[in-house]
């Protein structure tokens, strides 16, 4: 499987959580990425639902970090940090909620990477080739109205923006 999965800015909206966590079991990525936001740790017991492997990173409104951590072990996973570099499918992905407009140039501008992935401005967005940069929008959709994930095939390094 060559698509992963990749969602941000949770904000707490449990119903929506729980239909990316469904969308993302239906198409069966092995890794979802989330680029933070995900606000408060009640929220992570639901992804014991999530088939896939998460990867999580801070966002700016995440409130008891302690805590978070916490739910985070109960699932078996390390504690978040506020960036992450993986590679996945031979492909180098970044990981980071895009809080300061700088880091994240800096990170696009640094050619270590295929694929950069942010969330922060809430707005689906996906921008340039070498890298790829990709805002999979908003899954609490407050500030747009819309509740998006997004799959990014990375073979083709294509990105699909999914409203749940
Ligand atoms: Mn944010």
């Amino acid at each position: 499987m060559t698509t992963i999965g990749l969602m941000s800015d949770t904000h707490d909206k449990l119903d929506a959580v729980e239909r990316a966590i469904d969308f993302f079991n239906q198409s069966g990525v092995r890794h979802v990425l989330h680029a933070g936001d995900l606000n408060s740790a009640f929220v992570v017991p639901l992804f014991s639902r999530l088939r896939a492997r998460l990867h999580y990173v801070w966002g700016n409104n995440d409130g008891d970090q302690e805590m978070i951590t916490a739910r985070f072990k109960e699932l078996g996973l390390p504690p978040p940090e506020n960036f992450e570099s993986l590679k996945l499918g031979g492909r180098r992905i970044a990981l980071l909620h895009g809080t300061h407009p700088g880091i994240v140039e800096a990170v696009v501008r640094s050619g270590m990477y295929d694929v950069v992935v942010r969330g922060h401005t809430h707005r689906a967005k996906v921008t340039g080739r070498r890298p790829l940069v990709v805002n999979p929008g908003e899954v609490c959709g407050y500030l747009t109205g819309k509740e998006t994930v997004a799959l990014l095939d990375l073979v083709r390094l294509r990105v699909r923006i999914i409203e749940l």
